[in-house]
């Protein structure tokens, strides 16, 4: 996706991106099999955007980030009428703030590219740490899980 990015995006993303702030980075899994999710706050000349990047064949950590399967998405206008579509349809994003419709205006050879808040956000993925998600078991689960150990474990 960044190689299909053309040279002037990178070039806003240099001038205009003033802060990068990791949100969370976990190991996490969906329909396409396990991954790496992480999401950003990006801040560039408006309001921060929320950038998510998926990372899939956790078996391929140790190639580069250009080697791994990846999913990404960004709420900015940019991304919801250039590169929505156009990424969804190589199942790469999802119809998420767009309307679904192919962008003949906008990106009429759905070239499948990124915005700059993306694009600001790659050099970072290299170093990030990812954690387990954290479980929170209800009261119920507790309470189920030490009606089962009783069960296994009766007197005391
Ligand atoms: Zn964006």
């Amino acid at each position: 996706m960044l190689k299909y990015t053309p040279a002037k995006i990178k070039k806003r993303t240099i001038k205009t991106v003033r802060s990068i702030r990791t949100v969370r980075a976990t190991l996490d899994s969906d329909e396409f099999g396990t991954c790496q999710k992480i999401t950003f706050k990006v801040l560039a000349t408006t309001i921060p955007r929320k950038v998510t990047i998926k990372l899939y064949k956790p078996e391929l950590i140790g190639k580069t980030l250009y080697q791994r399967p990846a999913w990404v998405h960004c709420d900015c206008e940019w991304f919801k009428f250039f590169c929505e579509v156009a990424l969804a349809k190589r199942n790469s994003s999802a119809v998420i703030n767009s309307n679904g419709k192919p962008p003949k205006e906008t990106n009429p050879r759905e070239w499948p590219y990124i915005c700059k808040h993306l694009v600001a956000v790659l050099p970072k993925l290299q170093r990030a740490k990812f954690k387990m998600p954290r479980i929170r078991p209800t009261q119920d689960d507790i309470d189920f899980i030490l009606k089962e150990v009783d069960r296994y474990i009766p007197g005391v």
